[in-house]
């Protein structure tokens, strides 16, 4: 495959390079070559006029509560969950997870996203979804043992079978990441045989902390330590692991973090739609050395799939909340999106860049959309890709030298029968 005259080229190689008028070639899913010169392919894809980029990693949702969308707003997190989310989570079957699950996809394909990292469950029919889709997706079964130990065994059998079931799929797309759900619904020997689990299988052990303040304060009164103290003190920590949010967390707390090579998805609009209150401290994470990547967090406290809005929100909150217009600039706002979102997700020599050797997973943005006009040069693309970017931008998504979306035609979900689904499933599920 051919991607010819592309007009404006984000590389995010380690220069960070923007480049005009050239062709990406891509061979058995990789790209073999990044440059100037016209190429014979057996698929031609005309870039003119258009702003190609790596597609954009999401590190952490939740794919099938697009289910939930809009359904319960603007309440405090324990009534949100209590009242709404976990009596309708505990009606969704697994072809509802499945449903759902295409119906997230759709929305990150048709937004940019090519790579995500996932927690739910009914995992085995959102790696089915995932699968058809063709993204990129790191999925995980959440465990929650609520500190009984029956049912850590059950959660632990669920999980080697769901790996089990994502070996058998035979795709390098869909990848098995382990999920202890966080450190207030999982015993300590859940968390840590997490751990050895994620250690032994070289895969992602992907977890919520500190997403409020209320988790520092119980587990001070419980256990005498703060969340991260807790984690490191029975061994549950490990440079496998991605945590979400890690909203309230001291300096001593990052400085733990990045001693064991922990990286962090950062949900900046979901953290404020909860009001968790605070903001993550991400300068002092990425003085330590912290790898940070961005995350939507599920539809339900969103509302959206939109990556394009997580690069702006999370610029904004940060200078809003230093009130320093440099403490997070575009160009490092996007590298969050792309290649530190693929380092947390230890995939950096995979994906997040377009460069020789890695994967295709490429985006392309129609240059000719008002909201992008004018492009004053090499040096501002990268702000309007950050501060004017939109959903609707998207022409054309590709993963793995595959084309998901073309012309924004998408060409491996039926949407149209997937909304009518989805609709039919969302009434039964409001059903008193
Ligand atoms: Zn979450």
């Amino acid at each position: 495959m051919l991607i010819k005259n592309c007009s404006w080229l984000l590389t995010q190689n380690p220069k960070r390079e923007v480049l005009r008028d050239c062709s990406v070639m891509i061979d058995d899913g990789r790209v073999t070559e990044v440059g100037s010169g016209s190429k014979n392919a057996d698929v031609v894809i005309d870039a003119a006029g258009k702003i190609v980029l790596p597609g954009l990693i999401n590190t952490h949702t939740h794919l099938s509560m697009v289910l939930l969308r809009g359904y319960a707003d603007d309440m405090r997190l324990q009534d949100w969950l209590q009242k709404k989310i976990w009596p309708l989570e505990a009606r969704l079957t697994p072809d509802a997870c499945y449903q759902g699950a295409l119906l997230g996809s759709a929305e990150m394909i048709m937004s940019g996203t090519t790579t995500f990292l996932d927690m739910y469950f009914n995992m085995e029919d959102v790696a089915r979804a995932v699968k058809e889709a063709g993204l990129r997706g790191f999925l995980s079964y959440g465990v929650i043992d609520l500190f009984d130990s029956a049912k850590a065994r059950s959660e632990q059998e669920k999980t080697k079978k769901f790996y089990d079931y994502v070996q058998s799929l035979g795709t390098s797309r869909v990848q098995f990441a382990i999920g202890p759900h966080a450190p207030y619904t999982c015993s300590p020997e859940t968390l840590v045989w997490a751990k050895e689990f994620a250690v032994k299988n070289k895969v992602i052990d992907h977890i919520h902390i500190a997403e409020t303040r209320k988790e520092q304060a119980d587990f001070q009164k419980q256990h005498g330590a703060r969340v991260v103290e807790y984690l490191d003190k029975i061994g549950a920590l490990c440079n496998r692991m991605l945590a979400a949010h890690c909203v309230w967390l001291t300096k001593s707390e990052v400085t733990t973090l990045a001693k064991a090579g922990v990286s962090v998805g950062h949900c900046p609009v979901s953290n404020m739609k909860l009001a968790s209150g605070g903001v993550a401290p991400l300068p002092e994470m990425f003085d330590a050395g912290v790898a940070v990547g961005l995350g939507t967090d599920g539809a339900a406290s969103n509302n959206s799939l939109d990556m394009f809005e997580t690069m702006k929100v999370c610029a904004l909150l940060h200078k809003a909340h230093r009130w320093d217009a440099t403490v997070l600039n575009a160009q490092k706002t996007f590298d969050l999106a792309t290649i530190e979102g693929a380092r947390a997700l230890g995939i950096q020599n995979e994906v997040g860049s377009i460069e020789v050797g890695k994967k295709a997973d490429i985006i392309m943005l129609d240059g000719h959309d008002p909201n992008l006009n004018p492009i004053h040069g090499k040096e501002t693309v990268v702000s309007d890709v950050v501060y004017s970017d939109s959903p609707a931008n998207v022409h054309t998504t590709i993963v793995d030298g595959q084309v998901l979306m073309a012309n924004r035609q998408l060409v491996t979900v039926n949407l149209q029968q997937t909304l009518q689904t989805v609709a039919r499933i969302a009434k039964q599920m409001v059903q008193p």
